[in-house]
């Protein structure tokens, strides 16, 4: 793994920059989106046959980290193209590939994902949304929450799992379910976040689908739901990090300058030190970013899945603290709508929560790392 960044690294990441700079936070979600497809920064990691950039989430984490920093994340990116593009190019078949991988490189379509339910939370193997067969269609039953961009997305990709699965253990099917399927309906939930994609809660009441909304094998399992999960950590922390960097950079700005003894603000080491801290933090989960992306885009699943855990937990909390530290460096002015920070402690939080919680990785680095027994 190089331990510095490409040439080529380097230059879609000062291109992205430059890109964010121009729409900065007051961004259009819509022309922005656009504006990023064109460049062809949406599809960076689909397949070029299928009109993508050929690279992986390295690049596409690039994307979204420097988009972040600029004070404009594309929150879609996480889901349309590295989770549903991902899902989709690894194991769909040649006609979904055809129909869905040009728009979602080119931006003209979208996907959003939907595993978490309400009475499943973070125990996915609960999750109860069911598939049977009907004739050679299939019936989907179940309900989401927490979906975002639901209606901005021509179709989600629903975890569901199948009927006569008698284990009891997680044997997730994916399908593919068109924004108006007849049975399928959403409700925005009225979030405290300040974003510009919504959360809802889904309804699958008899979801009437054509065989091929399924993708992938029906008894691959857990395999290709974590060719999709992985890459949705990896992107989880550049867009953690990329807003861990946005409030830091506005901090510093305002510490050089504010003075109110003799000094700015920014020489005093109470404020100076937490603001190298966070910088530091948020510079170590990028590495491990880097690192996951590596392991992922070169094929290790098993090696990626550890790291991508690692990097998602450093990078939500490198994001927290640094966001935490912005605000309180502007004082009143932190909390101010003209500073735009206040609304970062919302959504920053959202690092530390999705799309697996702080809890769930010290969990999973707990067992599967240091080989510690288990709780539940
Ligand atoms: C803004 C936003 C966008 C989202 N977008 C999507 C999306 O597009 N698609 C999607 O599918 N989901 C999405 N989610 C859902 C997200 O993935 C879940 O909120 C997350 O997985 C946590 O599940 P939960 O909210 O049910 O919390 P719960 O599972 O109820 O957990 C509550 C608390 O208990 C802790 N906890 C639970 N079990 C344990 C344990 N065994 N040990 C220790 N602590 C534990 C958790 O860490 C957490 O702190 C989104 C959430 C948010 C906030």
């Amino acid at each position: 793994m190089p331990t510095t960044e490409t040439d080529e690294h380097k230059t879609l990441r000062s291109a992205v920059a430059a890109l964010g700079k121009r729409h900065g936070p007051a961004y259009d979600r819509e022309a922005l989106w656009s504006e990023a497809a064109k460049l062809g920064y949406l599809g960076v990691n689909l397949p070029e046959a299928y009109g993508g950039g050929g690279g992986g989430i390295s690049e596409l984490s690039i994307v979204l980290e420097e988009l972040g920093a600029a004070g404009c994340p594309l929150l879609m990116l996480v889901v349309s193209p590295a989770i549903c593009g991902t899902v989709i190019a690894r194991f769909g078949t040649d006609a979904q590939k055809q129909h869905w991988l040009p728009g979602l490189a080119d931006g003209t379509r979208l996907m959003a994902f939907g595993i978490t339910e309400p009475d499943a939370g973070s125990n996915s193997h609960r999750i109860t949304t069911t598939a049977h067969r009907d004739g050679a269609d299939w019936i989907l039953t179940g309900r989401k929450v927490f979906i975002s961009g639901v209606d901005i997305a021509d179709a989600t990709l629903i975890v569901g799992r199948t009927e006569d699965a008698r284990t009891g253990r997680l044997k997730p099917c994916l399908f593919i379910v068109p924004r108006d399927a007849p049975g399928f309906t959403r409700h925005p939930i009225d979030m405290e976040l300040h974003a510009v994609e919504k959360q809802f809660e889904l309804v699958l009441d008899d979801v009437r689908l054509p065989p091929d909304a399924l993708v992938g094998d029906e008894d691959a399992g857990l395999l290709q739901l974590f060719a999709g999960l992985n890459p949705e950590r990896i992107m989880t922390a550049a867009f953690a990090i990329g807003m861990g960097r946005h409030a830091l950079a506005k901090a510093v700005a305002y510490a050089r300058d504010r003075t109110v003894w003799t000094t700015p603000i920014g020489a005093h080491q109470a404020i100076a030190h937490p603001l190298a801290q966070a910088h530091i933090d948020l510079e170590l989960a990028r590495l491990m970013m880097q690192k996951a992306a590596h392991l992922y885009d070169t094929g290790d699943d098993m090696g990626a899945g550890e790291a991508a855990n690692m990097a998602k937990y450093a990078a939500g909390e490198a994001c927290v603290k640094a966001v935490d530290q912005a605000v309180h460096t502007l004082g009143g002015n932190g909390l101010t709508r003209e500073y735009g920070l206040a609304s970062l402690i919302t959504a920053a939080r959202v690092a530390r929560i999705a799309p697996v919680s702080r809890e769930m990785i010290l969990n999973y680095v707990s067992h599967q790392t240091l080989g510690l027994p288990k709780s539940y």
